[in-house]
């Protein structure tokens, strides 16, 4: 009889570590896994805004597919997924296709831009490897242009960041460190650089503990970022962006602006048929797609919500990460005639994020507070925790992010 084929779509969070449980949960020769993924390796997502800043270098956030599954266990096909047919149960590829029994889809998510006016064509989005490489590389060529031009024009220097949520709070983090770095390398001044953070809701993290916010605000701004709260941005032109504020409008001239206001799921998730919000599939409490009992969806194409407050839960690593536990047992289950699948339940460990190398702010085992570099080594256990679960104590030591203090 031929062994059922499981295809895994994308090696993020969800992808990889459904690959590595089914590892683990399968007995040899009980299904054919295949992995595909754009690239040969995994990166980590939640690393980008320091690859962006130039903080962190993009080798230390990539780790080679090779290294993180069995070739006897998985075979890894490199390539990017064009298209899945779910009536025909088959993926079409950019350079072949393939047939499956089972699919997980973990595409991971897009920027979402809300349909406002340049911002495909002219701004930045921190979202994968090449994009973080290429807001690196833009950024220090602007200081590097700014001296040798006759007039010298100050735009160059003004860093815009759309949106102060987590991922936009933790760039700007980053590049508060950066700048000044970037300052002494090209000769300029530092007060001739500006970071600007703009948020169009009345708060910087909104929802976020208040006193933590305050805490984030007044370290960034310390560090010279300002802050543009309650400014909705407009449109996004080659010269800059142009934002509104008490229905007053303004444009302000820049030569970087990075859009990290939102994101949506895959495109290809959408473009697939699947029914979906804004690219994500609400996804039966199994990880299931409502009308597909051989599809799961997994990470930020896959939409929960929390029955508490019956909102989507945040997509998040920390959730992808819980759900290939789940996807990996219940594809199990089903490979062996069981039909009782296991309910996903999100464990929510809490919440940090880093605002630049020693610094952090957070809210852990539901209502703890954490500031600072306590913060800031409990977000580096976190990392070091989810490289231990990928591929051992090797891993860490490998890519881990061992200078505590
Ligand atoms: P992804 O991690 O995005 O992976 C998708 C994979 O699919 C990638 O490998 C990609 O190359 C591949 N792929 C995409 N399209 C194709 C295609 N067409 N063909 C083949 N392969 C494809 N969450 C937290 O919990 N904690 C944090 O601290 C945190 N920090 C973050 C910081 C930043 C800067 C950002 C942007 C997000 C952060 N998040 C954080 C959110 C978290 O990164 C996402 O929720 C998580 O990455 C989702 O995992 P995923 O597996 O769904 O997708
Ligand atoms: P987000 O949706 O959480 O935040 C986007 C922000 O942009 C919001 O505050 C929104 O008000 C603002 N915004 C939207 N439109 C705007 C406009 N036109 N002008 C100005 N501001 C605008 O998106 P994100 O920060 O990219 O986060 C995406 C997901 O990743 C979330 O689930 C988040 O929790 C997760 N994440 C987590 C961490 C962490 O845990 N440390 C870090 C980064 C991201």
């Amino acid at each position: 009889m031929n062994r059922p084929k499981i295809v895994i779509l994308g090696a993020g969070y969800g992808g990889i570590m459904t690959a590595v449980r089914l590892q683990k949960d399968l007995k040899v020769d009980e299904a054919d896994v295949v992995l595909v993924n754009k690239h040969n390796y995994h990166y980590q997502t939640t690393w980008l805004h320091e690859n962006a800043a130039g903080t962190l270098h993009h080798d230390k956030t990539r780790i080679p597919i090779a290294d993180c599954i069995s070739k006897s266990k998985t075979t890894f096909v490199q390539d990017t997924v064009v298209k899945v047919v779910p009536d025909e149960k088959r993926v079409i590829l950019a350079n072949g296709e393939l047939t499956y029994d089972y699919l997980v889809v973990g595409l991971g998510f897009e920027s979402e831009t809300f349909g406002i006016k340049g911002l495909k064509e002219h701004a930045f989005s921190i979202s994968s490897i090449n994009a973080a490489r290429m807001i690196r590389e833009h950024i220090e060529y602007q200081f590097a242009v700014y001296n040798n031009e006759k007039e010298r024009r100050d735009e160059r220097l003004t860093l815009i960041v759309g949106g102060a949520g987590f991922t936009g709070i933790e760039f700007v983090g980053e590049l508060a460190n950066r700048v000044p770095q970037l300052c002494k390398e090209y000769d300029i001044p530092r007060e001739k650089v500006r970071i600007i953070n703009v948020e169009a809701a009345p708060t910087a993290l909104p929802g976020f503990d208040p006193e933590l916010v305050e805490y984030a605000m007044n370290l960034l701004e310390s560090k010279g970022v300002e802050f543009k709260i309650g400014t909705m941005i407009k449109e996004c032109t080659p010269e800059g962006i142009v934002v509104e504020k008490d229905e007053k409008v303004e444009e302000i001239k820049a030569s970087t602006v990075v859009w990290a206001a939102g994101v949506r799921g895959s495109d290809i998730v959408d473009e697939s048929g699947f029914e979906t919000m804004r690219g994500r599939v609400k996804v039966r409490k199994d990880m299931r797609d409502p009308n597909r009992d051989e599809v799961f969806i997994v990470g930020d194409c896959a939409l929960i919500i929390n029955e508490e407050t019956n909102r989507p839960y945040p997509p998040t690593a920390q959730i992808a990460i819980q759900q290939a536990s789940t996807v990996s047992h219940n594809l199990t289950s089903l490979i062996r005639g069981k039909q009782e699948l296991e309910t996903f339940t999100p464990d929510l460990k809490g919440t940090v994020a880093s605002l630049g190398e020693g610094e952090a702010i957070g809210v852990i085992f539901g209502n703890k507070k954490i500031f600072g570099r306590t913060a800031s080594m409990m977000k580096k256990v976190i990392d070091n925790r989810y490289l231990m679960m990928l591929g051992g104590i090797p891993m860490v030591l490998k890519k881990g992010k061992l200078k505590m203090f």
